[in-house]
């Protein structure tokens, strides 16, 4: 087995190789595999082999490959591999593979050797193609079953006339690159295109009426920028909503801040501008104003701006302040909730916020101190005992949360937890009471974001996830 410090990652890539001179050794079946794939690119096909199976053998008698017959050479593989675009190793002696391909690597010769990524430099994906459109599936060489696998799934997913449809958005492009310059302003042409009839129109072969539709699309093209204000959820991806997906596929910007993890970042589409506006305790990368300014900015000049929060933006996230300046500067937003720390750490800690038994509340406070370094809270409406308490931002301030709590008459052995990390691979989840909490804190290094529950409700814990340890 590889260990993991041995795994390849692979890079895509679509190679040109029309008139390219490519290179096959091996005549049978697993090289008419790669050489089917390599006809239609155009590609100058020699074909190194003694024998020949029936399908390669009718593709050299249709001189659409070149056939070298005899015993395969070191000697004449070195002397044809000067030119070379690709070379395809494919024979039934491995040994022999293992050589060929060492020497294609010495003379820097992209080399793959059929089912032995260790000895390749590059390797085939499986592949579904629609005309211009191609699907790509790789597993990096690990599991070439699953690959095509999935990518007998995705051929199921293919729409019919796909290919139609990439042919009409072909033609249509050097015109409508003329029409509108701006890259950004063509994207939203084509997304309202495949969103609205256009896409269905263009893949029945309506091509003239899916034409009408284009034009009407572009005489009615005004660029409106927009700010979305996107709640990501408290970090596993999976909590992510399918409207904050969508909406992080069609932005053109995404301002995002500390919260906010590569994990979540990576469902982003790759062309979008990402900005990242900090936004830690007292380390503030860009101040609130700041920010504000510039999603009215960027809105202004047409651009949809995703604002993707940490949780949900309505929740300690300062979305009010954010809108309330969008609405003065006169920019449309819409707000799409994200589940909150609070539903996400309860959830895979499995502590039940509320309890027929013991809860019949939950309030949700913060712990962030004022400047001058005290907590300004009604201690009276929280130390009550049939409710669940949670503190979002008060990591730093947890001696004083609990102390306060104790002093307003909450008992000193009142159960008390912190989630780290909620939802995450990393979380933690620590348990103890108003009197211990504090210390196991500093004892088991909690760090930021770290969630503190406080009621009765961290006794009727469950471990439900595997992905605790
Ligand atoms: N709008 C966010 C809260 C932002 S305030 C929401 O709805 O969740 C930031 C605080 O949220 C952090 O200090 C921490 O207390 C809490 N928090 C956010 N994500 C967290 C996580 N994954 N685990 C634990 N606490 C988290």
């Amino acid at each position: 087995m590889q260990s993991s410090s041995e795994k390849t990652s692979w890079f895509p890539v679509m190679l040109r190789l029309d008139e390219a001179r490519v290179l096959v050794i091996g005549g049978g079946n697993i090289a008419a595999n790669k050489v089917r794939l390599l006809v239609p690119t155009g590609a100058r096909i020699e074909l190194l082999s003694p024998t020949l199976c029936p399908e390669l053998q009718r593709l050299a008698d249709d001189g659409v490959l070149t056939h070298v017959p005899g015993l395969v050479s070191e000697e004449d593989v070195r002397a044809r591999l000067p030119g070379c675009r690709l070379v395809y190793i494919a024979t039934n002696d491995t040994a022999l593979n293992r050589t060929l391909s060492a020497l294609c690597q010495q003379q820097n010769v992209p080399v793959c050797a059929v089912d032995d990524p260790g000895n390749s430099s590059f390797i085939t994906p499986a592949l579904s193609t629609r005309g211009a459109v191609q699907v790509a599936v790789s597993t990096g060489g690990a599991a070439p079953v699953l690959a095509r696998r999935l990518r007998a799934k995705i051929e199921e997913m293919l729409p019919a006339g796909l290919h139609l449809l990439a042919d009409f958005m072909q033609n249509a492009r050097l015109p409508l690159r003329e029409r509108l310059p701006d890259p950004s302003d063509r994207r939203q042409i084509w997304e309202r295109f495949l969103d609205g009839a256009g896409g269905h129109l263009a893949m029945s072969g309506q091509t003239e009426a899916a034409s009408h539709e284009l034009n009407s699309l572009l005489d009615g093209h005004t660029r409106q920028g927009e700010v979305w204000l996107v709640g990501a959820g408290p970090g596993d991806p999976n909590l992510l909503t399918l409207a904050a997906l969508r909406l992080m596929q069609d932005a053109d910007t995404v301002l995002y801040d500390n919260l906010i993890g590569p994990d979540i970042l990576n469902y982003v589409r790759r062309d979008a501008e990402l900005i990242f506006v900090g936004k830690q305790r007292n380390r503030h990368t860009l101040p609130q104003e700041g920010i504000n300014a510039e999603l009215i900015r960027r809105a202004k000049a047409g651009e949809r701006v995703l604002r993707l929060k940490g949780g949900d933006p309505f929740i300690f996230g300062r979305g009010g302040e954010e809108i309330e300046t969008l609405t003065q500067a006169g920019v449309p937003f819409r707000i799409i909730p994200g589940i909150s720390a609070a539903n996400g750490c309860a959830a895979y800690a499995g502590i039940p916020l509320t309890h027929r038994d013991c809860a019949q509340a939950c309030l949700f406070i913060t712990g962030h101190a004022k400047t001058d370094g005290t907590l300004d809270l009604a201690w009276e409406t929280i130390a009550l005992r049939s409710q669940t308490v949670v503190i979002y931002m008060g990591l730093t301030m947890l001696p004083q949360l609990c102390a306060q709590l104790t002093t307003h008459g909450l008992p000193a052995d009142w159960p008390a937890a912190l989630v780290e990390r909620g939802t995450t691979p990393r979380q933690r989840v620590i348990t103890g009471t108003l009197t211990t909490l504090p210390e196991q804190a500093v004892t088991e290094k909690v760090t930021s974001p770290a969630l503190i529950i406080i009621g009765e409700v961290v006794r009727h814990r469950v471990c439900p996830t595997p992905t605790e340890p």
